[in-house]
């Protein structure tokens, strides 16, 4: 920001129309307005509400206690080393603190690779193995996923909230990077170029190797999921009122998905073992959120 810019607004509202003003082209392209405020007293309350015991029975279902501090750690507002240490201090016994120290870890080691690689985070750190090589894959974003107007209520509605919130939760950034790489065959740069466009704490370092994880250029399998997963994960909340039900992309277990969407199957798992999906599905429960 330049240092010329005005910094003190009597209201929310005006700030807004200052920045509209200020940033033409990008109100053009999208005039949404997320509601998260942002400065240091609202990352404070922020902080002062976490539950560290809560986030890591919680973390992975939608309506789990996550932080939501991801913007104001992006942006500098809150230092990785005082959330930890609001966490340490929050809890009785130094393992409740654990989970939610071990993601601050996450977003720590992906920095440090960014500062290693610099731009080469945008390039497939290794070979998709999914069956498929990068050439497979469309260079660009299917409309209906962008406008949300898959038919999808789950994919739809991560494509509006993205949009209109610029928040997704983790497991949806994992939904949604899976159903477009794998389901849609779209190269994941496409998508982390989308994601960063709205995410309020969108991150090059996060994201790309977040989405490089999902598309298994940077793991070595790839991240998908079933119907089943999903459900349970968000309460059934887009499901129940999901004309697809019962028919839609993601039904049916994870051997028949894998069948379906990877051909090579057995042969993909190329770290050494000729193990199936069904028993990666497993091994990978321990990263993350699964
Ligand atoms: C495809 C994809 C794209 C992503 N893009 C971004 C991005 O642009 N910016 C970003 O900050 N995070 C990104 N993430 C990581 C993660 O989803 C978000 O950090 C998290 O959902 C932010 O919400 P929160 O603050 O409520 O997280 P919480 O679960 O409350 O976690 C607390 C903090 O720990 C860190 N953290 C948690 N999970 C992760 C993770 N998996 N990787 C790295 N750090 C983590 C974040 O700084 C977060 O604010 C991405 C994940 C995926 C799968």
């Amino acid at each position: 920001m330049s240092q010329d810019m005005e910094r003190e607004f009597a209201s929310r509202d005006e700030l807004i129309a200052y920045v509209r003003e200020q940033f033409p082209a990008a109100d053009a392209r999208d005039s949404s307005v997320p509601p998260t405020p942002g400065g240091r007293k609202a990352a404070e309350t922020a902080l002062q509400q976490i539950d560290p015991g809560k986030y890591a029975s919680t973390r992975n279902f939608l309506n789990g206690a996550v932080t939501r501090l991801s913007p104001y750690l992006r942006y500098g507002v809150l230092s990785l080393g005082e959330v930890r240490d609001a966490v340490l201090e929050k809890v009785r016994h130094r393992e409740d603190a654990v989970k939610l120290v071990n993601e601050l870890g996450w977003r720590d080691y992906w920095q440090r690779l960014y500062a290693e690689l610099g731009n080469g985070i945008w390039e497939d750190r290794e070979a998709y193995k999914t069956g498929y090589t990068a050439k497979d894959y469309s260079e660009t974003l299917p409309e209906d996923v962008v406008e949300g107007t898959t038919g999808l209520v789950c994919i739809d509605s991560f494509s509006r909230q993205l949009r209109e919130t610029g928040y997704l939760h983790n497991h949806q950034r994992m939904w949604t990077a899976a159903y477009l790489v794998h389901w849609r065959r779209v190269r994941w740069q496409a998508g982390a170029r989308w994601f960063l466009q709205h995410l309020l704490d969108g991150d090059p370092a996060s994201n790309n190797l977040s989405w490089q994880w999902v598309a298994s250029t940077f793991s070595h399998k790839p991240y998908f999921f079933n119907r089943e997963n999903l459900e349970r994960y968000t309460k059934a909340v887009y499901c129940r009122d999901c004309p697809m039900y019962g028919q839609c992309d993601f039904e049916g277990t994870y051997e028949y998905l894998e069948g379906k969407l990877f051909p090579l199957g057995e042969k993909v798992d190329r770290s050494g073992g000729s193990k199936s999906w069904q028993d990666n599905q497993k091994g990978r429960r321990n990263y993350k959120s699964q």
